[in-house]
């Protein structure tokens, strides 16, 4: 197997120890693209592809050297040369192909499909910059491009390539190939990720985002989710999607072909899932491609798209459910546009009287969601009261139209990463407790046998301890800011967005500073941590961020309170932060304003590490109460009935819950002195108007109950014996919420691969 010794003598020609991390790097991902090189894609009949405008991988050396068993070797083999696995995964530039939770989730599934043996591929575009890269100045968040596509790389390219016609100039691909390796499997899959070889940098205005957006022929695949606030960045989301469901249904014909297909019973080779509306093109292209170049007719050809095709919707914010003015997409391709038309005209001659089920409304706005659960054959929510909501409000008219089209599969994340590649000591201590069927087959309940044993639970503080030192020198190492790592790690971490209410957090944070201020010293000190993105043109969202950046700056600065309190916002939240973050976290924060968010995925991922969740009645949050138990969860807050109803009853009034005593002096502090002196006025006086005046996520609702759970929180936290077991009891329950148990649900349910 692999010398590593000799690799580098052979490559570099010196001793490993001389190499840096860069060079270690390169030998490893050229070792593990060996190696994959030599398992056969798998090649069963039926096979699935997983289209998304999004894949938020993470790095991939550590879970690739794990799924192919060469990572405890490696490991060791770097350590007796005075090297270190993790210093070396700092030199891998991480991917930044999507915004947060859906890529993620994109990305899990596919490390699940290839461990479980299915066929699948997951399909998307290679954006050059991906998602911009984070950076905060003067407390506030700046972007620079993400030059993530330098070598040494996973990519490689293949032979494939399609013509893509639009209006008036025709666009020709070529195909990048990931392979995605399973735990301990002898197939592959891979991500396909599309691009175009004439799109370039040199565009970029210097060291910004900003580009020529008209100019698709070099744009193209230069970002993800180009800024959509004005015309021009609309019809280039157009342009991205229409070339990658045409590029990703050109492949799925011709593969199924290849294995057999007469393309008439194309739907007994492939099936599609689409994440999301981003791919819903994907549905009128099919029926073009059957229809002009396979000579099928075009009810015929609706059919066999409608078999096909499953759609998972991710949401039930109004801004975030997709419509595109029918004269943007006929501006790109026509073809397509008369295509949506007549298939509206079939919903509309069957569903004259229902107009909310129509899928071009009166303003000639096509409704992307509409069409993909009238032409797919199943529509999910992403978890238990996602799914009722869908079924029983957002969706409710189809739901009564195609009640067996609907069906629940609550999301999940790959233990591979966020157990055992993110944290090897709390892994070798589930080994020891309860051995490694669980690498396979997530059930850990058999750790509830140790709940009561002390020195069991003892274990586990010194891990969380470990694993918190290790946040700390990463943090020195590679941002140059400090933490303690005796304090306890409270985070939120997750995109930046009114619902997910880190607005809140930060309302406790000028209580918890006040109080200290006072007098009231916290038992043991509190480290508040943040990260996550903004998107550009969202104001509300930099607002936030500019106030938590300038309650830092304020509570560093003062010695009254530094010693007991620390805020740090991360900056440039991605998957490798999170992997050091989330092991050494002792609480999660999942608060958004319940109904708002579908699932959430790093409320697993912590659970998983032991961390204790405050939480809302929202998304998964209620499943992981009804797995832990009550007396195991903080949970606060309204439910959801009482949210909706609310926003139908237009019931909330924020200058209600402003006026209150314990309230009013939290907001005020946004726009006291001492901010005003660190910060800057229109962001925080705009923030300040907005929770006050409007308010519209309810930050305010469920501040109370929140301050009083943050407190009961932390006073349990001294009792060390109930707070780790209840870590331990967290942990226990996790494995529901592998995905390994998501994708056999979507397979039995949905896709029918065989493997
Ligand atoms: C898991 C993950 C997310 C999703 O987090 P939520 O709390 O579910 O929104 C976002 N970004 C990254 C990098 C993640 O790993």
């Amino acid at each position: 197997m692999l010398n590593l010794q000799n690799q580098a003598r052979e490559t570099f020609n010196k001793p490993l120890a001389d190499c840096s991390n860069s060079e270690i790097y390169k030998i490893l991902l050229d070792f593990v693209q060996n190696e994959s090189q030599k398992l056969p894609v798998n090649d069963s009949k039926r096979k699935l592809y997983y289209v998304s405008a999004e894949f938020l991988i993470g790095k991939l050396l550590t879970n690739n050297l794990l799924n192919l068993g060469f990572y405890d070797e490696v490991k060791e083999e770097l350590e007796k040369h005075g090297k270190s696995l993790d210093e070396v995964e700092e030199a891998e530039h991480e991917p930044s192909l999507g915004n947060g939770g859906l890529g993620r989730l994109a990305a899990c599934f596919l490390d699940s499909i290839t461990t479980l043996g299915l066929n699948g591929d997951g399909v998307g575009l290679n954006y050059h910059f991906g998602l911009f890269r984070q950076v905060f100045e003067e407390n506030k968040q700046k972007y620079k491009p993400d030059e993530w596509l330098g070598e040494p790389t996973w990519l490689k390219k293949s032979e494939i390539s399609f013509n893509v016609p639009f209006k008036s100039f025709t666009l020709t691909s070529s195909l990048y190939d990931i392979s995605v390796l399973g735990y301990q499997q002898k197939t592959k899959n891979r991500l396909r990720l599309f691009d175009l070889e004439s799109v370039t940098g040199d565009i970029i205005h210097k060291d910004s985002i900003d580009f020529d957006k008209t100019n698709i022929k070099e744009n193209l695949t230069l970002f993800l989710y180009p800024d959509d606030s004005d015309r021009e960045g609309n019809l280039l989301r157009i342009y991205q999607q229409y070339f990658m469901v045409s590029n990703a249904a050109q492949l799925i014909i011709a593969e199924a072909i290849e294995r057999g297909s007469n393309v008439k019973d194309l739907a007994d080779y492939a099936v599609i899932q689409i994440n999301d509306t981003h791919p819903t093109l994907i549905i009128p292209e099919l029926i073009r491609l059957l229809t002009t170049e396979h000579d099928i007719e075009f009810s015929e050809a609706v059919e066999i798209t409608r078999n096909m095709v499953a759609f998972t919707n991710h949401t039930i914010l109004s801004e975030a459910l997709e419509k595109w003015p029918l004269e943007d997409i006929e501006e790109v391709t026509p073809i397509i546009s008369e295509i949506i038309e007549q298939l509206d005209q079939m919903i509309k001659s069957e569903f004259s009287n229902y107009p909310k089920v129509h899928i071009i409304d009166d303003n000639d706005v096509i409704h992307m969601a509409r069409l993909a659960i009238h032409f797919g054959f199943s529509t999910n929510g992403v978890s238990e009261l996602h799914t009722e909501i869908l079924k029983d409000i957002e969706l409710h008219d189809f739901y009564k139209i195609y009640p067996e089209k609907f069906s629940n599969k609550t999301n999940g994340i790959t233990f591979r990463r966020w157990l055992m590649a993110a944290n090897p000591e709390l892994t070798s201590f589930l080994n020891q407790k309860i051995g490694t069927k669980w690498h396979k087959d997530a059930d850990l309940k058999a750790l509830l046998d140790y709940q009561k044993d002390e020195e069991t639970l003892d274990e586990l503080k010194a891990i969380k301890h470990d694993r918190k030192v290790q946040l700390k020198n990463h943090l020195e190492r590679t941002k140059g800011v400090k933490i303690n790592p005796n304090s306890i790690i409270d985070i939120q971490i997750k995109r930046i967005h009114e619902y997910k209410r880190q607005q809140m957090l930060a309302l406790y944070i000028i209580y918890k500073y006040m109080d200290i201020k006072k007098g009231n010293i916290p038992a043991t000190p509190i480290t508040i941590i943040f990260g996550g993105k903004a998107a550009p043109a969202y104001t509300i969202a930099q607002d936030i961020i500019h106030l938590i950046l300038c309650l830092s700056e304020l509570i560093d600065q003062d010695e009254q309170v530094n010693p007991y309190l620390k805020v740090l916002f991360v900056e440039n939240y991605n998957v490798g932060e999170a992997e050091y973050l989330i092991p050494a976290a002792n609480i999660s924060e999942q608060i958004s304003l319940a109904s708002k968010e579908a699932s959430g995925t790093g409320n697993m991922k912590f659970m998983l590490n032991g961390a204790l969740t405050i939480a809302t009645f929202d998304g998964a949050n209620v499943e992981i109460e009804e797995l832990v138990g009550n007396e195991n969860i903080y949970t606060f807050g309204r439910i959801s009935e009482e949210i909706v109803d609310l926003y139908e009853n237009d019931g909330y009034d924020s200058m209600y819950y402003y006026k209150k005593a314990t309230i009013k002096p939290l907001v005020d502090f946004i726009v006291s002195d001492p901010m005003l002196e660190i910060g800057n006025k229109e962001n925080l006086e705009r923030l300040h108007n907005d929770i006050k005046y409007k308010d519209y996520f309810m930050a305010l609702i469920d501040l109370i109950e929140f301050i009083a759970i943050k407190e009961k929180v932390y006073e349990d936290y001294e009792n060390e014996k109930v707070w780790w077991e209840k870590s331990l009891v967290n942990i226990a329950h996790a494995g529901f919420f592998s995905s390994d148990r998501t994708i056999e649900e979507y397979n039995h349910e949905i896709w029918h691969l065989d493997n």
